[in-house]
């Protein structure tokens, strides 16, 4: 009984350990300023608990995902030389550990910004033990689920219910003028076997978006 019990606590920790060190990963993107003031390492993590009409991330949350290693990615972040991560999904806070565990290893090579992107709210997220360490590694939270009639085409937010926090000072000086944008700003970028959309997109880019994706078949794999 001993033996058993000695034997279950091994086998949990080292659970808790690959859970810590693998990431499920949508896609990355280097040196945009789409996300955030100054030059970003855009993560999109896989997966996410909500199901918001109108959701631009539908390939998050259904499509094709990876398994990376939590050291290698903040390997390529710190090779990257960008000066902040900014991480979306899908939910983030869904992989919270791990999530805390690669901005961890990102700030033991050198100082850097991180905002996050949540369909929680941050009183939700002050509600869950596990994702208090990542929120305590979070400068900037933009929280709240995505409500299409809320979208009031306010630069860098979905809708009008999602608000941005300032959880630290680091942001707060340049957050004025980067967040008081006069328009909505984003890109679609063609890489060799995908598209990709970066950034939150006005009317007219949402648009000519559709159109690419009806064109090539409107499958959310491929975006
Ligand atoms: S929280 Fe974000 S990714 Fe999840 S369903 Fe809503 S809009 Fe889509």
């Amino acid at each position: 009984m001993i033996y058993f019990t000695k034997l279950w606590i091994v086998v949990r920790k080292r659970k808790t350990m690959i859970k810590n060190e693998i990431l499920n990963l949508s896609h990355t993107e280097s040196h945009t300023n789409l996300l955030g003031p100054g030059d970003r390492f855009a993560i999109w993590v896989h997966g996410c608990c909500f199901h918001c009409e109108g959701c631009l991330a539908v390939n998050t949350r259904f499509g094709k995902y990876k398994e990376v290693n939590v050291s290698d990615l903040a390997h390529e972040i710190n090779n990257s030389g960008c000066d902040g991560i900014t991480i979306s999904g899908g939910e983030p806070f869904l992989q919270a550990e791990a999530l805390a565990a690669l901005v961890k290893q990102v700030k033991n090579e050198r100082d850097i910004g991180v905002i996050i992107y949540s369909g929680f709210t941050i009183e939700e997220l002050r509600d869950k033990k596990e994702c208090a360490e990542l929120l305590g590694l979070t400068d900037i939270l933009i929280d709240g689920r995505y409500i299409k009639e809320l979208d009031d085409g306010r630069p860098y937010i979905g809708s009008s219910n999602q608000k941005l926090h300032y959880l630290t000072d680091r942001y707060k000086e340049i957050g004025k003028d980067y967040y008081a944008a006069p328009r909505r700003r984003a890109e679609i970028k063609f890489n060799a076997d995908s598209v990709t959309l970066i950034g939150v997109p006005s009317a007219n880019v949402l648009q000519i978006w559709q159109e690419i994706k009806s064109k090539n078949g409107g499958s959310d794999d491929d975006f």
